[in-house]
């Protein structure tokens, strides 16, 4: 994939040049973001983070775990955690150290971000990334300069955009897009279950629903799987999961908890009505890059590449992903905490090595 230096970016030189340089920017505050400014302040490199803006319902500050209800798989959390609550705690951890936050306001530290999670937070617009220091650039106007960068922006799950789909999942309702995340919980026990998509993650998640559900739906607009012949076959010989070809939900049905789905023949047209006790999206992810605008090389599935797959660099020597954005096969928060921490302590070497405190 070629790669294209800084374009779009358009800064002011003057302001700019005024401006203290930042040792570690850290952009996103999913796992990723918060572990590694963790790791950063307890190294004294008094990370900033850009934490990114509330989009609508679906990309929040915290990332993806403010839409999950009950977390169980994080060790540590014997009784389980909520999502939202979960990421609060990973930002007080970070402040505690001395992490610094961009807000709509400007620098914040600690005790003057009463609001939490919950406070404006700006979103990246741009980064520089064609020389040293790099360019990054808010939508809120902020700018600032950072000797090393670490982009921890997420994936975002793919919803099918349906008003009801995100009131529920919102509320808790039984839907949700993490069958890895949700699907053990207590409210899907014995329950006929949706899974929306035909994919190798649909035919994982429906499998793995399975373990709970008294029967799996997997709903698919066509009549052949995407996913790879072996899981298919695995998955078509189960006899709890039961397929619902060529079909697209066209509506999320139940008030505070998910009643069933509307679908759409996509051959005839024809809607039909389904009784569900929880539905699951598997229609993908996609990684928040755009801000990059081509600087740093992508794989194929458009994730950021790394270097070497043990560690954070990247295509740029002093930009270090880590996080859902440089990974597509595990996803989870405690691989995402991982990675901010590698990412963490390679900037920290890096820069060590740069003669930079
Ligand atoms: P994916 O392969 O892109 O599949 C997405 C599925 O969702 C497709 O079947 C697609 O339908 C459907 N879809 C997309 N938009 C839709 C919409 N608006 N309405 C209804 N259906 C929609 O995504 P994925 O399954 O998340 O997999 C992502 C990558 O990770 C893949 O490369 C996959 O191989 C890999 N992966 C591997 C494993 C494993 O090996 N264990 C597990 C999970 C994921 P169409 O088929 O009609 O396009």
């Amino acid at each position: 994939m070629g790669l294209m230096r800084g374009r779009g970016f358009s800064y002011n030189p003057g302001t700019m040049s005024d401006k203290k340089i930042e040792s570690v920017v850290i952009v996103g505050s999913g796992p990723a973001g918060w572990t590694a400014a963790i790791y950063a302040a307890r190294a004294n490199l008094r990370p900033l983070v850009i934490p990114g803006r509330a989009k609508g319902k679906d990309l929040l500050p915290g990332g993806q775990l403010m839409l999950t209800t009950e977390v169980e798989n994080y060790p540590g959390f014997p009784k389980g955690v909520l999502g939202p609550e979960m990421m609060q705690l990973f930002f007080e951890q970070a402040l505690r150290f001395g992490t610094r936050v961009v807000t709509d306001e400007g620098i914040k530290t600690g005790a003057e971000l009463s609001t939490g999670l919950y406070t404006p937070f700006p979103d990246v617009a741009a980064v520089d990334l064609s020389g040293r220091p790099f360019k990054v650039k808010a939508d809120s106007g902020f700018e600032c300069q950072a000797q090393a960068l670490i982009i921890a922006t997420g994936a975002k799950a793919n919803w099918l955009g349906l008003p009801n789909e995100m009131r529920l999942a919102l509320a808790g309702g039984g839907v949700s897009a993490c069958a890895v995340c949700d699907g053990a919980l207590p409210m899907y026990r014995g329950q006929e279950l949706g899974v929306v998509g035909g994919g190798d993650s649909a035919i994982e998640e429906a499998t793995y629903l399975t373990k709970f559900a008294s029967k799996v739906h997997l709903i698919h607009r066509r009549d052949q799987l995407r996913a790879s012949k072996i899981m298919q076959e695995r998955a078509l010989k189960n006899p709890k999961i039961q397929p619902q070809w060529n079909k697209t939900v066209v509506d999320v049905l139940g008030e505070e908890k998910i009643s069933g789905v509307r679908m759409r023949d996509t051959v005839s047209g024809k809607e039909s009505e389904l009784k569900l006790g929880g539905l699951f999206m598997a229609i993908g992810h996609t990684p928040i890059t755009e801000f990059l605008n081509g600087q740093l090389e992508l794989n194929e599935k458009g994730y950021i590449k790394l270097q070497d797959p043990f560690r954070s660099t990247t295509s740029v020597e002093g930009v270090f992903a880590a996080g859902d954005v440089a990974d597509s096969v595990y996803r989870q928060a405690i691989t995402a905490s991982g990675m901010g921490c590698k990412a963490a302590i390679d900037a920290e070497r890096w820069l060590a090595e740069q003669g930079v405190e």
